[in-house]
């Protein structure tokens, strides 16, 4: 049996962990790779003190997925330090035929001679290098170093991984910035879920949004502020305020209907909408939300309106479109965003024109919103309530 090592924090595992995984695995033709997850540093926590059993859990999602690739907690099971020496003489004692590779960045090599044991790592492993981009003479002299002063095995790997860095994800998660291309869709989702790498005030509003939706609407809550990331950085407004507004949109949803009615103002009777109204209302009075544009986007994020801002369309939008939503006509709306807001805004409103007219009432401000799109992208009214 051949495996394939790769250790770290994993504070977040990304994409670029599995791609050096992958890539060892079919070019070794490994029997498996392990993700060797990396136990607390003692007396000092990971950054964001993200506790090692949520790093093995990430670690766990990415590759439940994975041919041959899994994630390990044989560190974790073992109290003081992580060396990846131990480790090794570990994988070894289980089962003294593993022939055993430590898949490693080329731009650790030059540090190598300073870890804990290095000779007892390289008596029990070759070295599987991921080379950087433009470094190979530097990256080759660094193993010829190795091969001479510890009679390292060292065999490179042929393709490049990409560059990222779970310090610059965890940078962007706390600023609201999308990372869909960076991580795994199950560690995104995990991410946003679990708020793992927000700030603080950010993580106590999660905290209470947990607590007033029942569950899968807080699913579809963290959907709605995961795309709207997406459609904030596509069209380049404020990341924060599309992420507040998006976690609080729908805070009233559960409000019983006399109290939703009445919190909200809006006197069209029309029910299914009222939780917009009341939302913003208490997103201000409960939730402390002061911002009067990320509240107008809370109150407009079911009927829309005219002059409707780029905050206001992408919360719309976002809570239309996110990944759970699976209503007739969803992907139409997904597509149309590529068209940009104000036309996917008319998309959007054509379609609830014509489904929801069908067997409730429109509300007003739906309707002049659909004129203000239409007026924008020159268009005539075409759908009729
Ligand atoms: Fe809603
Ligand atoms: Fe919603």
């Amino acid at each position: 049996m051949k495996i394939g090592v790769l250790g770290g924090t994993f504070n977040p595992v990304h994409n670029a962990h599995l791609a050096m995984a992958k890539l060892a695995r079919d070019t070794l033709a490994l029997d498996g790779v392990l993700l060797m997850v990396a136990a607390d540093p003692p007396h000092k926590a990971v950054d964001h003190g993200v506790s090692a059993a949520e790093r093995l859990k990430m670690a766990q999602l990415a590759t439940e997925d994975v041919d041959g690739v899994t994630a390990s907690d044989l560190e974790l099971t073992r109290s003081g330090k992580s060396y990846t020496a131990d480790t090794l003489a570990a994988l070894h004692a289980m089962d003294d035929s593993l022939t055993l590779y430590l898949i490693l960045g080329s731009d650790m090599l030059d540090d190598f001679p300073d870890w804990y044991e290095p000779e007892k790592i390289l008596r029990l492993a070759t070295i599987a290098c991921v080379p950087r981009r433009g470094q190979d003479e530097t990256d080759r002299a660094a193993a010829e170093r190795l091969r001479n002063r510890f009679g390292a095995e060292v065999v490179f790997l042929p393709a490049e991984a990409p560059e990222l860095s779970s310090t610059a994800i965890r940078d962007r998660l706390e600023l609201g910035q999308p990372v869909s291309e960076m991580l795994p869709p199950q560690v995104e989702r995990y991410c946003y879920e679990s708020g793992l790498y927000f700030p603080p005030q950010i993580r106590a509003l999660q905290a209470q949004m947990r607590a007033v939706l029942k569950p899968a609407r807080y699913i579809h809550t963290m959907g709605v502020v995961r795309t709207a990331a997406e459609l904030a950085q596509r069209w380049g407004i404020d990341p924060q305020k599309a992420r507040l507004a998006a976690l609080l949109h729908d805070c009233a949803k559960y409000l019983d209907p006399v109290t939703l009615c009445v919190t909200g103002g809006d006197d069209t009777g029309i029910l299914p909408v009222q939780h917009a109204f009341a939302g913003a209302v208490l997103a201000g009075m409960q939730y402390g939300i002061d911002d009067p544009e990320v509240l107008r986007a809370i109150r407009l994020h079911s009927t829309g309106d005219k002059g409707m801002t780029l905050l206001e369309q992408v919360v719309y939008l976002a809570d239309l479109v996110e990944p759970n939503r699976t209503f007739p006509g969803v992907e139409g709306c997904r597509t149309a965003l590529e068209q940009g807001p104000d036309a996917a805004m008319l998309c959007a409103l054509e379609q609830t024109i014509r489904f929801v007219g069908t067997d409730a009432a429109i509300h007003p401000a739906s309707l002049r919103a659909y004129k203000d799109f239409c007026a924008r992208c020159g268009r005539t009214e075409s759908v009729q309530p």
